[in-house]
């Protein structure tokens, strides 16, 4: 399939000298190959967005710029992590482009299934999701933790496409989608899904980073995590509520036993009050965190002020 849209292609760059150049050149020879098949336009640029890098990753995107106008930058004004770099990247892009793909500087997303997404795009797909098939270069411990991750989300019903990061294709319409959410605390793969429109997928493998080290350690990582979980759903408050209720519940099954204990007279004097309110107020304390929690959770949802909905067609002649 052939067309002549603008990609672009968004690179967030957090301290990666190491790779810019390499992964500058790779990408370029991607792009002359779909430039010579007639897939994209000429127009099409690798944008790169330096997250505040403390290293030489900024000069390299100038030096590159000024060789090519093929390579452009987006600077932040300083490190803002890897979700808001990607977005500010997306929101620049979205002005020129027809569509646009997110990767990572290192490459560890596999490249050749650009052409793949460009061409499901012409299907007619507006998101094109870059999904991991196998997770073989991974230690057991990042595979672990990361599928639990995709297994907690879906169970905390935050719709996510499993096994998918940040490798993605969004049409212009899915960007102006995206802009309309509001939200600070970004979780980029939660919010795409939410703005519809039709989507596919293309499988990939995941390789390892060629040079340099990975900018997320097991600590980003859990906020991260976390970060998703509660920006998403507000199941862990239900929790709580049903916690109280269970256990304020049970107390009441108790207090029965108790009261039988107490009668046939085989406690200490003073057990019974005791054990009764520990596990009424108990359970009645929980549920009423539980309440409160609800309504917090409702002012939550309310500001984030997310779109109520998005049209995609009109018909009205
Ligand atoms: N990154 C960023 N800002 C940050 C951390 C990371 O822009 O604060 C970028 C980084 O340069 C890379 C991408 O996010 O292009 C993914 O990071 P990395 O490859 O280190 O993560 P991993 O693949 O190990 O999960
Ligand atoms: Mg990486």
């Amino acid at each position: 399939m052939t067309g002549n849209d603008i990609l672009y292609l968004v690179i967030p760059c957090y301290n990666e000298e190491a790779v810019l150049h390499e992964t500058a050149k790779q990408l370029l020879v991607k792009m002359n190959s779909m430039f010579d098949r007639g897939m994209i336009s000429r127009e099409s640029k690798i944008m790169f967005v330096n997250d505040g890098s403390r290293d030489k990753t900024w000069e390299i995107i100038r030096e590159l710029h000024e060789s090519n106008p093929i390579y452009s930058g987006v600077k932040l004004s300083r490190n803002k992590g890897h979700q808001n770099a990607l977005l500010a990247g997306l929101m620049t892009a979205k002005e020129k482009a027809d569509m646009a793909i997110s990767l990572d500087a290192d490459l560890q997303d596999d490249v050749d299934v650009i052409d793949k997404m460009v061409e499901k795009y012409y299907e007619g797909n507006d998101v094109v999701y870059g999904v991991r098939s196998a997770r073989d270069t991974d230690t057991f411990f990042k595979k672990f933790t990361a599928e639990g991750f995709y297994k907690i989300m879906q169970a905390m019903g935050v719709e996510i496409v499993f096994n998918h990061a940040d490798y993605r294709l969004m049409s212009k319409r899915a960007l102006e989608g995206l802009s309309e959410f509001r939200e600070v605390n970004l979780f980029l793969r939660g919010i795409v899904p939410l703005i519809g429109y039709k989507s596919d997928i293309v499988t990939y493998e995941r390789h390892e980073r060629f040079a340099g080290e990975s900018k997320y350690p097991l600590k980003k990582m859990l906020a991260f995590a976390t970060d998703g979980i509660t920006s998403f759903s507000i199941k862990p408050i239900r929790m709580i509520t049903t916690c109280g209720f269970l256990i304020f519940a049970i107390s009441l099954i108790m207090l029965i036993y108790f009261l039988v204990v107490h009668f046939m007279g085989r406690t200490v004097h003073g057990w019974t009050s005791t054990i009764v309110s520990i596990w009424a107020i108990g359970g009645l304390q929980l549920l009423a965190i539980g309440i409160v929690g609800e309504y917090i959770g409702k002012i939550y949802l309310e500001t984030k002020a997310r779109p109520k909905y998005i049209i995609e067609t009109v018909l009205d002649k």
